[in-house]
């Protein structure tokens, strides 16, 4: 090939898709494929959100409206905040292209977590950016370490809370202070797509900051607990200046139509988010204890998932029963992976898969 791509992209590699639903069957033959590897919601989708989709479905041939007033309006008033601080976006995802195209120069530093959202490293990349990595304490973000990591180069800090893949979180004073010390011309990216699954008192709500420290921007989805991972949807809470420069950067229309009118119908039905996030709450306890007698251990979790790990083989068995997780590594550990949250019925059924398994190889 002679047409050469922009010299930035030789180091990256595409996001690593897992084997699709039907690929598994296949496989193995098995006809129920339990899909816990991508933290999607195992409750659905609120049910108001078909009802909006199947009216909105009148207007297809029209462009979606290109500002998202309706989604913008309803974050507005549940979250108590002026409309102008919202950009909301096909998935959370494209805010985190938006930062990088809108901020990153050539050189320019990224500092991050090491175990951490993929596509932080990778859009801070595409621009020319170096992602400066920061070694986990435990599994959780090392705020202290990450601090250290700034320099005259740094743009922008990548705060994952709760964090995926781990799961956890970081202290309420530890990121109070480390927001407090981050310079003011250094954005400081939190990422709460899990934030409705955290119930811990340590954890720090952070839009109140928002007017004594203006580089914060905070990222939440409709991708989770609202259970529309299938439609793109998500949003950025900020400072109007920099919405106003995410707004050059962004697509037109970046959020179709359908999308627009089930993230309205899903925010509507806070019932549902409750509901979703109690259950789980419960499901997590319980999961993470019964893996705990089984000799799987996981770090403390305030999210959907768990990242678990042992030295005992268990994904293999998992996956050949039709249980989808995501594969982890961690030094010393033989298995690490990271499994969404099921029912309680997902759960029973792994728990007797594992304990088979271990019954038999102690025979
Ligand atoms: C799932 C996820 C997102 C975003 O997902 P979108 O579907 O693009 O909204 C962002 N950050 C983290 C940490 C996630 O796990």
């Amino acid at each position: 090939m002679n047409v050469k791509a922009r010299a930035e992209l030789e180091g990256i590699t595409p996001y690593a898709l897992g084997q699709t639903i039907e690929e598994i069957k296949e496989q193995y033959g098995i006809t129920t494929v339990r899909k816990l590897s991508d933290n999607e919601n195992v409750y659905g989708t609120s049910s108001r959100v078909r009802e909006a989709i199947m009216q909105a479905t009148a207007n297809l041939a029209f462009y979606p409206d290109g500002m998202t007033s309706g989604i913008v309006e309803k974050l507005s008033s549940h979250y108590k905040l002026d409309q102008k601080h919202f950009l909301v976006s096909n998935g959370s995802e494209e805010i985190i292209r938006l930062l990088t195209r809108a901020y990153i120069d050539r050189h320019d530093e990224a500092v991050m977590a090491e175990v951490t959202f993929p596509r932080y490293k990778t859009n801070v990349l595409i621009e020319g950016g170096k992602a400066v990595t920061v070694p986990m304490v435990d599994g959780r973000h090392d705020l202290q370490k990450m601090q250290q990591a700034i320099t005259e180069k740094t743009k922008m800090v990548f705060v994952c809370n709760p964090n995926n893949p781990t799961g956890t979180i970081v202290g309420k004073q530890e990121l109070l202070s480390f927001i407090d010390t981050v310079p003011s011309h250094i954005l400081i990216i939190m990422d709460e797509a899990y934030f409705e699954y955290a119930d811990s008192e340590k954890y720090l709500d952070t839009m109140p900051l928002l007017d004594q420290y203006p580089n914060i921007v905070i990222l939440r989805t409709f991708s989770k607990i609202y259970g529309l991972a299938s439609l793109r949807v998500g949003y950025g809470i900020m400072h109007e200046e920099i919405a106003k420069e995410l707004h050059k950067v962004r697509d037109v229309f970046n959020v179709n139509q359908l999308a627009q009118a089930a993230a309205v119908a899903a925010i509507e039905d806070q019932a549902f988010v409750r509901d979703c996030s109690a259950k789980n709450s419960i499901e997590r306890a319980f999961l993470s204890a019964k893996f705990k007698e089984l000799e799987i251990d996981s770090y403390p979790s305030q999210t959907n998932f768990i990242y678990a790990f042992t030295n005992r083989p268990v994904i293999q068995a998992l996956t050949e029963n039709g249980v989808l997780v995501r594969q982890m590594h961690l030094p010393v550990y033989k298995e690490a992976f990271r499994i969404t949250l099921g029912t309680r019925e997902d759960h029973e059924f792994i728990l007797q898969i594992v304990s088979q398994l271990f019954h038999e190889r102690a025979v």
